[in-house]
């Protein structure tokens, strides 16, 4: 059988570049070495972060990828768990960068809110440890461990994509691909090998600087209210280039270099959203290398947990914790062309849910217009 296209990896990068192809009529074989998803795609928080994100193509693919999730997800089962963001702002120098992105081009969609109105908008909240906040409209949440496998069985029952799970692609001669499987045929190849930068083209990836960068994850027990939303605060203005590039976001870089030290050298920032049986998964950290190690460090947890209390007045049970790994760039991302009807596509901000869908369409029109 001959495809009109092979998608190595069957995280939701992958499966977005075979759902446009799908959309087209194209027909489509994943390939992923996994018996079932297990990578940054079914380990991260499901948020598809739209406000916040750099502006320019980023913040444009956060946008039309939020439209293909509201699209899909009814589509394919998927549930849509939280509609929006809460930043919870505890400095008012968090509070004067969250007025100056309010006040650009792209803060026009969000309300600023008093303290007391921030209060209304999270229950649970400790009022005391806050100055006010920003409520996005645009943010999306889903439960990826069950959205990727939905999506999966949505492309191949709705679509007839193809799935060769268990395979590893070993090499790549158009129009073949060597799996361990055996060879696959397929006019065009699509390559989103995810974090993986040794098996197919590292000499190409080398040459982008990419990296691996490890996060550390937990799940909290049902915190006996309900979150309305995702919730972020003053540490993650540092890590989103929307607001990080803005004048003010300096002084509170300077403010929170002064309090919370630790926190920024294990790129620790806060992030809560809740799943549908009310349990929190919050995070998270950030540590950088070629391999890093494994482990889940325990002074690392207490740092995110010590930002949970940051806003809360009590913490949650651990039920469960995890460390999760994305590829890593300067750049937010790439599209390589290691061969006229191949494509090496990597997202390398960690942004893959927010973004992956829009780069899946792009990917897809370049190779076949
Ligand atoms: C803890 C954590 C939290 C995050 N939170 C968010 C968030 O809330 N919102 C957001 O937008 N982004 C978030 N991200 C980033 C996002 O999850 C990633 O950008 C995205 O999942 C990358 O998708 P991917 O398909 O490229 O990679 P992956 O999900 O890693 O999938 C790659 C797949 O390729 C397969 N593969 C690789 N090489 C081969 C080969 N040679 N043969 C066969 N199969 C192969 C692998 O088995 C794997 O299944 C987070 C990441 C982490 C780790």
């Amino acid at each position: 059988m001959q495809y009109d296209l092979a998608v190595v990896g069957a995280g939701i990068v992958g499966l977005a570049h075979a759902l446009a192809a799908a959309e087209r009529g194209l027909s489509v074989v994943v390939i992923d070495r996994d018996a079932q998803a297990n990578g940054a795609s079914i380990r991260n928080f499901g948020l598809v972060v739209v406000t916040g994100q750099e502006p320019g193509p980023s913040l444009r693919r956060a946008k039309r990828s939020r439209e293909v999730w509201l699209k899909v997800a009814p589509a394919a089962g998927i549930n849509i768990l939280h509609r929006g963001k809460l930043v919870a702002a505890q400095r008012p120098e968090a509070l004067a960068l969250l007025e100056a992105f309010k006040a650009g081009p792209d803060g026009q969609d969000c309300r600023l809110l008093s303290r007391a109105e921030t209060v209304a908008e999270q229950p649970g909240i400790d009022g005391a440890k806050i100055v006010g906040g920003l409520f996005s409209p645009h943010e999306l949440r889903v439960e990826s461990r069950e959205a990727l496998p939905k999506l999966a069985a949505f492309l191949a029952d709705r679509h007839g994509v193809a799935f060769m799970r268990g395979a590893a692609v070993s090499s790549i001669a158009p129009p073949m691909v060597e799996t361990s499987h055996g060879p696959v045929r397929a006019a065009k190849i699509v390559v989103c090998p995810g974090d993986d930068l040794a098996t197919l083209y590292p000499d190409r990836i080398a040459r982008y600087g990419v990296r691996r960068c490890k996060l550390q994850m937990m799940r909290l027990a049902d915190p006996g209210f309900r979150f309305r939303s995702a919730l972020v605060s003053d540490l993650s203005l540092l890590r989103y280039g929307g607001y990080s590039a803005l004048p003010e976001a300096a002084f509170l870089r300077h403010r929170l270099t002064e309090d919370c030290p630790l926190a920024l050298d294990n790129g620790v920032h806060l992030i809560v959203v809740q799943s549908a049986d009310g349990s929190l998964v919050v995070g998270d950290s950030h540590h950088y290398g070629q391999t890093p190690d494994p482990f889940a460090s325990d002074e690392v947890d207490g740092l995110i947990l010590n930002e949970f209390a940051a806003l809360f007045s009590r913490i949650p049970d651990v039920l469960a914790r995890w460390t999760g790994t994305y590829a890593s760039a300067p750049e937010a991302g790439f599209c390589d062309v290691p061969h006229e009807d191949v494509r090496l596509v990597m997202v390398t901000s960690g942004t893959g849910a927010s973004t992956g869908f829009a780069i899946g369409e792009e990917t897809i029109d370049d190779l076949f217009r």
